[in-house]
């Protein structure tokens, strides 16, 4: 044949078609197993629609659900010095990290952004478990001070949303450091008389933890997840004895006393607005849309019914 039937019609073909059809129609609830069709899953955040488990969300998917109609502006992160231990595992640590943005398609494990909740101005901060099990480095440490100092210029409340393994065994003690310069972070934050919310998902262990997703005015958690220093595994097999059902999951953890709410994903920006409001000290969000004001409400008030508050005729 010619060159076109061999070579220029399967290349359009194939440049059509690669996006029409998406590989993976259906993902299956790892809890219950019901296959789920995949806009379905997107449309309910992440959460299965028959058992109600929270899988994994990306912290750009979380803010396009947070924020007022979806719109919210990146904040910069300093970028740290990266790999000074140089160090090497099975890969080398810049060849894990340069994999980690290829299959998340973001910079780093925590994304910093800025918008309107509820029309006020909220800073909020997400990590990404997918990235490098959302383990706390340096990058990670930069962003949560990007987030407090943005609050603090803005006079605004910050909301993190912590999602991590841990401190990045790739750096060493650099990792570590960012415990304590994330503290002070958040102690930046509360001088100013900001409020500070920590939503804490599935799985939030280790040195975040022990760190700035403990320190919050109020304590959310997502349903059913892990939330612990140590994991159960370790515990187990230190103390040698079976755990309690449920442990260190967030409901155990509510009913002991160290989360303040378990929150749904899809009801969690109605109680953020309103528990921001409080701590803000604004008075409650009106729920709902209201009716278009008509000519009469849009009409001057005379002096008079100004004064006495009266309504008018
Ligand atoms: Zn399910």
């Amino acid at each position: 044949m010619n060159w076109i039937t061999n070579y220029v019609r399967p290349t359009i073909n194939s440049l059509f078609s690669r996006r029409e059809v998406p590989e993976n129609l259906w993902s299956k609830c790892p809890e219950c197993g019901t296959m789920l069709f995949h806009r379905e899953l997107t449309d309910n955040l992440q959460v299965c629609t028959n058992c109600n488990h929270h899988m994994a969300i990306s912290p750009r998917e979380r803010f396009k659900a947070l924020f007022d109609g979806g719109v919210f502006g990146e904040v910069s992160v300093p970028e740290p010095v990266v790999d000074p231990l140089q160090f090497r595992d099975q890969k080398k640590y810049p060849e894990r990290l340069r994999g980690a943005q290829k299959a998340t398609g973001e910079k780093e494990a925590m994304l910093v952004a800025e918008g309107e909740l509820g029309r006020m101005t909220v800073v909020a901060a997400a990590q990404d478990f997918s990235f490098m099990a959302g383990s706390m480095g340096m990058y990670v440490g930069n962003a949560l001070i990007a987030a407090a100092e943005r609050a603090i210029a803005h006079k605004a409340p910050l909301v993190v949303f912590s999602a991590a393994g841990g401190a990045r065994m790739q750096e060493g003690i650099l990792s570590l450091m960012q415990m304590p310069r994330t503290t002070v972070a958040i102690q930046m934050l509360k001088e100013a008389g900001l409020p500070y919310v920590c939503v804490l998902t599935h799985p939030t262990t280790g040195g975040v933890t022990a760190s700035y997703a403990m320190l919050g005015d109020v304590q959310i958690a997502e349903p059913n997840a892990l939330i612990c220093f140590a994991g159960p595994r370790v515990i187990e097999q230190t103390i040698r004895e079976k755990l309690p059902e449920g442990f260190q999951r967030a409901e155990y953890l509510l009913d002991h006393g160290m989360l303040d709410r378990v929150t749904n994903r899809k009801d969690m920006r109605d109680e953020l607005i309103t528990i921001l409001r409080m701590l803000s000290g604004l008075p409650p969000a009106v729920a709902g849309d209201l009716p278009a004001p008509d000519a009469e409400t849009l009409a001057p008030v005379p002096a008079d019914a100004q004064t006495t508050g009266e309504p008018q005729s």
